[in-house]
């Protein structure tokens, strides 16, 4: 591991000012996965600016009916907030689904967005990885390829996103909020998180220098209905194969709303456009469910050994939704 400095900011200010000024720094949250990184030599950042002690800004309801999340807020705040159980259980069932008790009470939400690939090859430092050195190859599409993508792939990267909690933020319409040179701005959360293209290094849209301050949560009265549900090797502190986020609503047995998206199977949270719009207007049985699922699935391409990936994610979409159906229906019985 190289030696770098250490700084703690105690205001957004001086974190942004700390970061202009400082060559080759990097912001350090709970350090759950930057830390690992640089113990790896995978990132070699100069100087650290830890931002956990910057004024806390907590869980709070915000001004237009959705709820502000801080971005210094660790990730067991949110899940056990009654805010979040109740407005928004599908994100913090996502929460509770990822690595440990001890991890989830160090790591916070800002550091979560960045977290970065679990591919074996990004962490050999033996292998060649686009991600890791741009350029070099990428050993895992003709490898051991068991937990990489089927969906938003290029011919340099094939890695899946390890977070559980953005799969829940993709389905809920988040919006990451930032500050930065430029001033303060707010990301669609389905423009936050890039996929690989041609330069599968650049993971996010944020600008050099930019601090994630929070994550909106929108009003979504119906998200009350919803489900997360995590598919994975063991039964604990493993990574998704595949998970699935939704929330539904049914109205005189019509689908009038519904949130989809998908993680374990793409190098970002899957916000499933397609299957949503199949999906909605349309009746709550069965066929119907089927019908999205396979327009969502068509066009994802398995690997070597994650080819089981797809029937896996099909199912469990179906699973899930008809769990929700059901649930809508027990509540108007
Ligand atoms: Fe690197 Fe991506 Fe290939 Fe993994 S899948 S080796 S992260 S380029």
């Amino acid at each position: 591991m190289r030696n770098f400095s250490y700084s703690r900011a105690a205001t957004s200010q001086e974190a942004l000012t700390l970061i202009a000024t400082l060559p080759n720094a990097k912001f350090l949250g709970g350090g759950t996965n930057l830390v690992d990184l640089m113990r790896e030599n995978i990132e070699q950042p100069d100087a650290l600016i830890d931002v956990t002690r910057l004024p806390s800004t907590g869980i709070k309801e915000s001004g237009c009916g959705g709820v502000s999340i801080g971005a210094e807020v660790k990730n067991a705040a949110v899940a056990n907030h009654p805010l979040i159980r109740q407005r928004y259980p599908l994100l913090s069932q996502a929460i509770l689904f990822g690595a440990s008790g001890q991890i989830r009470n160090v790591a916070t939400v800002g550091g979560n967005m960045m977290q970065r690939t679990r591919c074996y090859y990004f962490y050999d430092k033996a292998a060649r990885c686009n991600k890791r050195s741009p350029g070099l190859g990428c050993d895992a599409i003709d490898g051991f390829n068991r937990i990489h993508s089927v969906l938003g792939t290029s011919p340099h990267c094939i890695a899946t996103h390890p977070s559980d909690m953005r799969v829940a933020l993709a389905a809920l319409g988040a919006t990451v909020r930032v500050d930065g040179p430029a001033g303060e701005r707010e990301i669609p959360f389905h423009e936050f998180h890039l996929l690989p293209g041609e330069t599968p290094h650049i993971e996010t849209a944020l600008a050099p220098g930019e601090l994630i301050t929070s994550i909106e949560l929108p009003p979504l009265a119906f998200a009350a209905n919803s489900r997360y549900r995590k598919v994975r090797g063991r039964a604990s502190y493993a990574f998704a194969l595949v998970s699935v986020a939704a929330a539904l609503e049914i109205n005189n047995g019509q689908i009038c709303n519904v949130r989809l998206a998908l993680g374990g199977v793409a190098p970002k949270p899957w916000r499933a456009h397609q299957a949503e719009a199949a999906l909605s207007g349309a009746p709550d049985k069965l066929d119907t469910f089927c019908l999205a699922v396979e327009t969502e699935l068509s066009p994802a391409r398995g690997f070597r050994d994650n080819n089981f990936k797809i029937e896996l994610a099909k199912r469990n979409i179906v699973s899930v939704l008809n769990e929700l159906a059901e649930g809508e229906d027990k509540q108007r019985a």
